[in-house]
Order: C-alpha cells, then sequence, then structure tokens
C-alpha cells in the first residue's frame, strides 16, 4: 500500500454509520472497517444489520449492531451510549439513513413530508448532538452527512427530499462553522446515482430506466457491490459498455 494510502489508515479508530443495513450505509461501513476502524452499524431491521455485521466480522474488526429509528430522540441517544460503553469513544460519524418518496406535492401527507425531513435532516441534529459533547471533548471527530445532487438541483415529485437533502448542505456548512474550533471536521458528499433498492424501481423500469440513464453523464448508474474490499469496482448488470 502507498504511503499517502497508508496515512489515510483508521486503526484504533470507531466509526457510526447510519442506514448500514444495506446500500450505501452497508458499503460505506465495510470500505471503514476494511480501512481499519471498529463500526457501530445500525437501521431499523435487525437482520440487515446483523449481516453487515457479519461482513465487517470477517475482515477483522470488532463490530456493534444498534436496532434503532435515527427519528426517534431516545433511540438516538440510546445507539451513542452503546457505542460509548462498548468502544469508549467516537471518532466517526457517517449520516447516511434516508429516504425518498416520490409524490406531487399536492398528493404528499403531511405524515410523509415530515417523516421525510425527520430521517434526512432532523436525525442529523440528533446524531450530531448526541456525538457532539464525546468529540468536542477529545477534540477529535469526522462526521459525513450523505446528501445528494437533488440538495442542489429541484426535481417534479421530489420536493420533500430535494428541501431535505438542501437543508443537509446548509445543516454541514453551518455546523462545520460552529465545531471546527474543536477540530470536528463537518463535511458532505452529494452521491450521483447508485444502484441500491430505492433506484431498483427506477433502473429496472424499462420505460424510466433507459430515460434516466440518459441523464446521467457515464450513461449508467453507479454499482455497489459492498462485500467486496475497497475500492468497489464491479461489473453491473446494467452496464451498457
Ligand atoms: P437504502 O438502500 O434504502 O438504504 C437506506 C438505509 O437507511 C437502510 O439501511 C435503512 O434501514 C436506513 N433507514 C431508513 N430510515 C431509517 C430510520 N428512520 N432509522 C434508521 N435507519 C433508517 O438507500 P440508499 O440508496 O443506500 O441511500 C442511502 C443514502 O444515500 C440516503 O441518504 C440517500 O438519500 C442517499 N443517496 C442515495 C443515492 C442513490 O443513488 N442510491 C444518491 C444520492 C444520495 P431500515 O429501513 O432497516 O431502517
Amino acid at each position: 500500500m502507498s504511503a499517502v494510502l497508508d496515512q489515510m489508515r483508521l486503526e484504533g479508530k470507531v466509526a457510526i454509520v447510519t442506514g448500514s443495513g444495506r446500500g450505501l450505509g452497508r458499503a460505506m461501513a465495510i470500505a471503514l472497517a476494511d480501512a481499519g476502524a471498529d463500526l457501530v452499524v445500525t437501521a431499523r431491521t435487525p437482520s440487515e444489520i446483523e449481516e453487515t455485521a457479519r461482513e465487517i466480522e470477517r475482515i477483522g474488526r470488532r463490530v456493534l449492531t444498534v436496532p434503532a429509528d435515527i427519528t426517534r430522540p431516545e433511540d438516538v441517544d440510546h445507539l451513542v451510549k452503546a457505542t460509548m460503553e462498548r468502544f469508549g469513544k467516537v471518532n466517526i460519524l457517517v449520516n447516511n439513513a434516508g429516504v425518498a418518496i416520490v409524490r406531487s406535492i399536492q398528493e404528499m401527507s403531511v405524515e410523509e413530508w415530515r417523516m421525510t425531513l425527520d430521517t434526512n435532516l432532523t436525525s442529523l441534529y440528533l446524531c450530531c448532538r448526541a456525538v457532539g459533547p464525546h468529540m468536542i471533548a477529545q477534540r477529535q471527530g469526522k462526521i459525513i452527512n450523505i446528501t445528494s445532487i437533488d440538495g442542489a438541483a429541484g426535481k417534479a415529485t421530489l420536493v420533500a427530499y430535494c428541501a431535505s437533502k438542501g437543508g443537509v448542505i446548509q445543516f454541514t456548512r453551518a455546523l462545520a462553522v460552529e465545531w471546527s474550533k474543536f477540530n470536528v471536521q463537518v463535511n458532505a458528499i452529494g452521491p450521483g446515482a447508485f444502484y441500491t433498492r430505492p433506484m431498483a424501481v427506477v433502473f429496472d423500469d424499462e420505460k424510466l430506466g433507459p430515460i434516466r440513464r440518459k441523464k446521467i453523464p457515464a450513461g449508467r448508474e453507479a454499482a455497489l457491490k459492498s462485500w467486496a474490499p475497497w475500492p468497489f469496482i464491479s461489473p453491473h448488470p446494467h452496464q451498457t459498455s
């Protein structure tokens, strides 16, 4: 391994990845473990987080699974308490869990609107508020928030999602300024389109799939092969060339 990659190793670090039962969160949790970190894997579905945990154990890292709904303050507080009890510290928080409801604004219910904002945005406040005291006390922390291209661009039938992901960008900017003096860095990543469960509905659709792919400069969605070591480069069933 090169000297540059050596400097990026994460041995001795503890990372929480929300929504790590499947999709991008699972891939990121495994990538962090592959880079040397111990992991806290969390989402609402116990069977999925257990599966991610098994992959991490196979890599040889320590892992804690905590079933939690990140829209519930008591679940989030329990998540961080359990992390501290098991590992005694938290160095990295990846705020990944998210949902997208495809609905025109007239058809979207107040419950769906609130659920989207609670899951995609308020959860960041809850998770950062819970890890903050520990990262500030140790004068070290990395927070990575997962936003989306849709946080910067508008899309019809995705108003709540776009609003929440735009909020993630501004949340990140403001907290980065607030916590920089504590050596806690707050950043955001806006992935392009990946073939995960929510996106499969679009990419597997005979009509929608080709239309969506045409809008991607590479002409295809990104593939995840979360059981493979970093970097995740894998052939994809829908890859055209
Ligand atoms: P996914 O496959 O549906 O995974 C979402 C994860 O979040 C699951 O583990 C889910 O587990 C968890 N989750 C959802 N609601 C939760 C809640 N209330 N409490 C705790 N966990 C919850 O989605 P994905 O495609 O990997 O997307 C992951 C993130 O990347 C999202 O923030 C999404 O907006 C963003 N993103 C995705 C793409 C893409 O192309 N896929 C592009 C840009 C941005 P449970 O349901 O078991 O709780």
